[in-house]
C-alpha cells in the first residue's frame, strides 16, 4: 500500500529507500522538503502533492526525516504508527553509527522495514474491528492545559492586555470562533488607537485622517478638512475626497521630497531595535528582583527535563503562542508556528533548563525571520526596464478591502518609480466608489508637478486614465494598458475598487480584471493593523482569484503592500500572518502619509520586534 518509504538526513543524503512503484518520488519529495520542511510548517505531518499524500516524521536527534508517500485516495490509519515504530527500530539498529555520523554505508533495513510494516497493517485491522470508545479525559484537549499555562504572573501589565489574555485562554480551550470576536474588539482598539495617534498629530498641525476608528463600517468616510490654512501645506496624501484647488497650494510643500527615493526601496527600520546586542538581551533574561524581566524570565521554572520532549516544551510553547498573539499574529498562525517548532525540536537533547527556553526561542526566531525572507526575488526597477526593453509597459494591480491604503501607497509606489526615470499611467479602475476618481487625479495633479518633464516635448512624468464610473474596470485597464504601450509608457499602476472578501460579484469582477489583463504583479493591500482578519482577507482574495479565473492555473496574488505600519508600535504581527498564508513577500511597507514613507521589509527587524 505504501507507494515510497525513504529516510534521508536534513543535510540531504538518502540512507535507506523502499519503492513499490516504478513512478519517479524526487518531485514530490523535493516540493515537501522547499515548502514544508524548509519553509517552517512542519507542525502538520502531512503533506498533498498531486495524487499523492506524504506523511514524515523529523528525529531532530539524528537530524533525519522519515518520509512515506501513498496514494492520496487512499485512508492508512497506521502511517503515525508506522512512522514511530520504523524510526524507533532506525535508531536502535544504526545508533552507534548515527551517532558516529557514518551515514554513508549499507543500512540493511529491509527485512525490519517489512516486518514493522506487517505489524502495523495488522494492528490498524484489529483496530478497525473495535468499536469506537469515547474519548477520555486524558484524551482531551483539556487535561493538555498545564496549571502553569493558567497562572497569572505579577509584572504582567493587567490592563493594557486584558483583551488578549481572555482571547488566549479562549483560544488554549479551541474555542477560536469566540476568539475571533475578540479579535474584533483588537481591531476596533487597535483602530481607537490610530484615531487617537492622528488626534494628536492634528495637534500638532497635521491633518486629520477621515476615517473612523470604529471598525464596524469599513466603507470610506467624508473627508473632513481641518480648518484654518495653517494645516493646508503638509504633505499628508489623504485625497479621499477630491479637492484640486488644494493641489497647486499643497506642492510646495512636498517639493522638499523630490529625489529621496531615488535607487531601491530603503529598509524599515523598527524602533531602536538593532542596537540592542545578544548579551543584553540575555542580561534581560536573567532573573532580577527589581526588573520585570521580560517574557523569558516568566517562563523560566517551568521546563527542567534533558531531552526535549513534547510535554517539557509545552509550557514554553504556550507562552511563545499566548506572546506572539499578544503581538497580533494571527491565533491559528501563532498555533501552527510553535507546533512547527515543536515537531523540529523533539528529540533534541539539551543539558539545563536555560537553554530549552533559549533554543525554543532561537528555534522559533528562526522560523519567523525564514517565513518573512522573500522566497523570490522581486526587483520591480529591474522587471521595469526589461519590460521597457521588450516594448511593453511593466503593470502592477492593486486590491485589497476598503480603506486599507490602496490609492495612498499607489501614489507612494509611483512617486518612487517617477523618481528613478520611469513615467507612469495610473489607471483609475476603481469605477466603484464616489470619489475614487478625483482622489487619484488629485494625486496624479501634484506627482506631475513635482516631476515637471524635463524637456520642452517630453511625456508627462505621470498621467491619469480615468473612464467615470459604473464602466467595466477590466476593459479601462485593457485600454491602459494599450494607452500606455503606444505612447512607450514604462509602468501601468491599476487601482481597483476596494472590496469585502466575501462579495462575490465584486471578487469574480477582480478576477477577471486579472484574467483579462495579466499584470506582472498582483499586488495586495493591506493593513498593519489586523490580526486574525488580515488571513480571512488573504485566504479569501486567493481562493476568489481561483474559482472565477477559469483556468488550470490560476494567478493569485504575488507581493503584499503592508500598510500602516507607522500606526502599530510593536505589534507587528499581521507581517507574519500575511507572509505565512500567501507565501508570498511584502514588496512595500507604508509607514506614513507623505510620499516617501514608503519602506522595504527588514525581516530581522521585525522579527526583534515581535519577539521582544
Ligand atoms: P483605499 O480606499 O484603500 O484607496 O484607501 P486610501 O488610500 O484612501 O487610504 C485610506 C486612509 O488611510 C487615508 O486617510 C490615508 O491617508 C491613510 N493611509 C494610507 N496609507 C497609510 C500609511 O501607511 N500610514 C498611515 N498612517 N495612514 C495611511
Amino acid at each position: 500500500m505504501l507507494d515510497l518509504f525513504s529516510i534521508f538526513s536534513k543535510g540531504g543524503i538518502v540512507l535507506w529507500c523502499f519503492q513499490s512503484t516504478s513512478e519517479i518520488f524526487s518531485p514530490s519529495v523535493n516540493a515537501l522538503i522547499r515548502s514544508v520542511i524548509l519553509q517552517e510548517r512542519t507542525g502538520n505531518n502531512t503533506f498533498n502533492y498531486n495524487a499523492l499524500t506524504l506523511q514524515y516524521k523529523l528525529d531532530n536527534e539524528f537530524e533525519l526525516v522519515f518520509v512515506v508517500a501513498y496514494q492520496k485516495i487512499l485512508q492508512l490509519s497506521y502511517v503515525d504508527k508506522f512512522l514511530n515504530d520504523v524510526q524507533l527500530e532506525f535508531r536502535d539498529k544504526y545508533k552507534n553509527d548515527l551517532q558516529n555520523n557514518s551515514l554513508i554505508m549499507d543500512f540493511n533495513f529491509r527485512s525490519t522495514f517489512d516486518r514493522v510494516l506487517k505489524e502495523c497493517e495488522v494492528w490498524a485491522k484489529s483496530q478497525a474491528k473495535l468499536p469506537k470508545q469515547m474519548r477520555t479525559f486524558e484524551d482531551s484537549q483539556k487535561s493538555k492545559k498545564t496549571v502553569a499555562s493558567m497562572i497569572e504572573r505579577r509584572g504582567e501589565e493587567k490592563s493594557k492586555k486584558s483583551v488578549k489574555i481572555v482571547e488566549n485562554k479562549n483560544i488554549t480551550n479551541g474555542k477560536v470562533e469566540e476568539a475571533a470576536k475578540i479579535e474584533d474588539d483588537v481591531i476596533a482598539a487597535n483602530r481607537a488607537k490610530l484615531a487617537q495617534k492622528l488626534a494628536t498629530k492634528t495637534k500638532k498641525d497635521v491633518k486629520k485622517s477621515p476615517k473612523s476608528p470604529k471598525n464596524e463600517d469599513r466603507v470610506k468616510q467624508p473627508r473632513v478638512w481641518a480648518l484654518g490654512g495653517d494645516t493646508r501645506d503638509l504633505p499628508s496624501l489623504d485625497f479621499s475626497t477630491d479637492k484640486p484647488e488644494d493641489a497647486e497650494d499643497n506642492i510646495s510643500a512636498d517639493t522638499e521630497l523630490v529625489g529621496k527615493m531615488t535607487g531601491a526601496i530603503r529598509d524599515l527600520e523598527v524602533e531602536s531595535e538593532e542596537s540592542s546586542s545578544e548579551e543584553e538581551e540575555e542580561a534581560r533574561e536573567q532573573p532580577s528582583p527589581k526588573k520585570s524581566g521580560g517574557m523569558f524570565s516568566i517562563i523560566k521554572g517551568l521546563v527542567g527535563s534533558k531531552a526535549l520532549t513534547e510535554d517539557s516544551m509545552r509550557p514554553v510553547l504556550d507562552k511563545l503562542r499566548d506572546h506572539l498573539i499578544g503581538k497580533n499574529v494571527a491565533a491559528d498562525i501563532a498555533n501552527k508556528l510553535c507546533e512547527s517548532v515543536a515537531v523540529k525540536l523533539e528529540g533534541k537533547v539539551l543539558g539545563t533548563f536555560d537553554s530549552v527556553a533559549k533554543t525554543v526561542k532561537a528555534t522559533l526566531t528562526e522560523s519567523l525571520v525564514q517565513i518573512l525572507s522573500p522566497k523570490r526575488r522581486v526587483d520591480i526597477l529591474r522587471d521595469c526596464l526589461h519590460a521597457r526593453e521588450q516594448g511593453r509597459p511593466y503593470v502592477m494591480a492593486f486590491c485589497g478591502v476598503n480603506g486599507v491604503g490602496k490609492s495612498t501607497n499607489l501614489a507612494k509606489i509611483c512617486f518612487w518609480l517617477i523618481e528613478n526615470d520611469l513615467t507612469v499611467l495610473i489607471a483609475a479602475c476603481d469605477t466603484f466608489r464616489a470619489g475614487a476618481v478625483e482622489q487619484l487625479r488629485t494625486h496624479a495633479r501634484r506627482l506631475a508637478a513635482l516631476h515637471p518633464p524635463r524637456a520642452p516635448h517630453a511625456p508627462a512624468a505621470v498621467q491619469l486614465y480615468e473612464k467615470g464610473y459604473g464602466k467595466d474596470a477590466a476593459g479601462i485597464a485593457m485600454e491602459a494598458i494599450k494607452f500606455a504601450a503606444d505612447n512607450r509608457i514604462d509602468v501601468v499602476l491599476i487601482d481597483t475598487a476596494g472590496r469585502m472578501q466575501d462579495n462575490e460579484p465584486l471578487m469574480r469582477a477582480l478576477a477577471k480584471l486579472i484574467k483579462v489583463n495579466e499584470p506582472d504583479l498582483v499586488l495586495f493591500v493591506g493593513e498593519a493593523l489586523v490580526g486574525n482578519e488580515a488571513v480571512d482577507q488573504l485566504v479569501k482574495f486567493n481562493q476568489a482569484l481561483a474559482d472565477h479565473s477559469a483556468s488550470s492555473n490560476p494567478r493569485a496574488i504575488d507581493g503584499i503592500v503592508l500598510t500602516k505600519f507607522d500606526t502599530i508600535d510593536d505589534k507587528v504581527g499581521a507581517a507574519i500572518s500575511m507572509t505565512y498564508i500567501t507565501g508570498q513577500p511584502i514588496v512595500f511597507v507604508g509607514t506614513g502619509q507623505t510620499y516617501t514613507d514608503l519602506k522595504a521589509l527588514n525581516a530581522n527587524a521585525v522579527v526583534h520586534a515581535l519577539m521582544k
